[in-house]
C-alpha cells in the first residue's frame, strides 16, 4: 500500500481545553459497538450509566447530547472518558478526528479536517505545506479507475506546484493558472485523452513566469468591486440562515449586518485596511490554505468535471470567513484565534449541514460562477 499525507498530519495534537471549537459538542457522534460495550463495563468507574449518554438509532449507537455538548465534556473542556479511564477507551470516532483517511486502490491518502481549529492555526504558522509518501507490504484492491487517479494526480499536484512554486505572482493570479490547469485537465478527460505526458508538456509551456506576469497585469484590479459586494451580501445572508458555534453564529450575524448597509465608501475603505494589515500578513496562510484544500478536496473520482464545482465552492468559502473576519476587523476585535475559529467553524457548518452546502451551491450554480470569472469575484486578496 502506498500513503500519501500532508506533513501537518505527522504531528498533530489536539489542543484539549484549549480549543475555541470544540468537536464534542454540536455533532452526532457515532460510538463503535466495541467502545460501547466498554463503557458499559466501566460505568461504575466513570459515574455514569452507558444509557444515560448513549442512545440506539437504527441500530447505530450515538452520544445524547446535553446542551449540544457530549456530556463526557467536564466545565474545563476535558474528556471524562480520557480522565478516568484513559485514552485508549476513546471511540474510532473521538481517537480518529480530525483525521481522514481516502482509500484509492493500492493508494491511501490521509489528511486532517479543516474543521478542527488547530490545524488552522498550525497552517498559519507553517511556512509551506509538504507531503509525506511511504509504502508498505499491506495488500490492497486494485484502484478500478486507476488510470483516472494517476491522471487526477498529475493534475493536483500540477496545481499544487503553481500556487506553491510562484511566490512573485499574485495568489489570484496563481489561483487563475491552477483553474486554467484543470479546466485543461478536465476537457482532457472528457475527450478520453487523459494523456498525463502531454498533460505535463501544456502545463510547463503555460506555467512560465513570463506568461504568468502578464496574466497578473490583466487581473489585477479586473474585479467590479460592487458586484463583488452584492454577492458577498447574499452568500453571508445565507450562512446567516445556519446556526453553528454561538461566537461564530453572532459573527456571522453582524457580518450579515453589515454587508445589508449598502455599498458605500465605508466599505471600501475598511477592506483597503483589512488588505494593507491583515491580508498581508497572512500572506503565506492563505497559499497554505489552497495548496491543502486542493490537496484534500479537488480529487473527484469517478466524476472529474465536479471538481471545478468544487474549486469555486472552496472560493466562495475563502470569500466567506474573509468578509466574516474583515468586519470583525472593522469592529476592532479580530484575533488569529478568532479567524482560526471561524474559518473552522465554516467547514464544519459545511460537514454538518447538507443544505448549507446545498444552497451555496445553487448559488455559484445561479450565478453561472464555475469559471475563472467567478474564482476572481471570489479570491479576496
Ligand atoms: S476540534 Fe481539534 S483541537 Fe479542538 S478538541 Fe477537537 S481535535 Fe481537539
Amino acid at each position: 500500500m502506498r500513503y500519501i499525507t500532508v506533513d501537518l498530519y505527522r504531528d498533530f495534537q489536539c489542543s484539549a481545553h484549549a480549543c475555541p471549537n470544540t468537536c464534542c459538542a454540536r455533532w452526532d457522534v457515532f460510538i463503535d459497538e466495541e467502545t460501547h460495550e466498554k463503557m458499559v463495563e466501566k460505568e461504575e468507574e466513570l459515574g455514569v450509566p452507558a444509557k444515560d449518554w448513549l442512545f440506539k438509532k437504527d441500530g447505530y449507537t450515538f452520544v445524547k447530547l446535553d446542551q449540544e455538548r457530549c456530556p463526557m465534556l467536564d466545565e474545563q473542556n476535558l474528556c471524562r472518558v480520557v480522565l478516568k479511564l484513559g485514552p485508549q477507551y476513546l471511540s474510532q470516532t473521538c481517537k480518529l478526528y480530525p483525521r481522514i483517511f481516502k482509500a484509492y486502490g493500492d493508494t491511501m491518502e490521509i489528511h486532517l479536517n479543516m474543521s478542527c481549529p488547530e490545524v488552522v492555526l498550525r497552517l498559519m504558522e507553517k511556512e509551506s505545506v509538504e507531503f509525506d509518501f511511504a509504502e508498505d507490504d499491506e495488500a490492497a484492491a486494485e484502484e478500478p479507475n486507476k488510470e483516472l487517479y494517476l491522471f487526477e494526480s498529475e493534475v493536483r499536484a500540477s496545481m499544487v506546484e503553481v500556487i506553491q512554486d510562484m511566490p512573485g505572482i499574485s495568489l489570484n493570479t496563481r489561483l487563475f493558472a491552477a483553474f486554467t490547469i484543470l479546466e485543461e485537465a478536465i476537457a482532457m478527460c472528457e475527450s478520453d485523452q487523459m494523456d498525463t505526458d502531454g498533460f505535463r508538456m501544456k502545463v510547463n509551456a503555460y506555467v512560465q513566469a513570463t506568461v504568468l506576469a502578464a496574466i497578473d497585469g490583466q487581473v489585477t484590479g479586473a474585479v467590479d468591486e460592487e458586484k463583488r459586494y452584492q454577492f458577498l451580501q447574499r452568500i453571508l445572508a445565507i450562512a446567516g440562515r445556519y446556526r453553528e458555534q454561538d461566537r461564530f453564529f453572532e459573527l456571522v450575524q453582524h457580518a450579515a449586518a453589515y454587508f445589508s448597509q449598502g455599498y458605500s465608501d465605508r466599505y471600501l475603505s475598511d477592506l483597503k485596511r483589512f488588505r494593507e494589515e491583515v491580508l498581508k500578513t497572512y500572506d503565506g496562510f492563505y497559499t497554505n490554505y489552497w495548496v491543502y484544500r486542493i490537496f484534500s478536496d479537488t480529487l473527484s473520482l469517478p466524476e472529474y468535471e465536479k471538481a471545478k464545482e468544487k474549486f469555486i465552492y472552496i472560493a466562495v468559502e475563502f470569500a466567506l470567513f474573509q468578509m466574516i473576519a474583515m468586519v470583525s476587523f472593522a469592529e476592532g476585535r479580530f484575533t488569529q484565534e478568532e479567524y482560526a475559529c471561524i474559518i473552522s467553524c465554516l467547514s464544519r457548518l459545511t460537514e454538518h449541514n447538507p443544505r448549507f452546502y446545498k444552497d451555496l451551491i445553487s448559488e455559484i450554480h445561479k450565478n453561472n460562477l464555475a469559471n475563472t470569472a467567478g474564482l476572481l469575484l471570489l479570491t479576496i486578496v
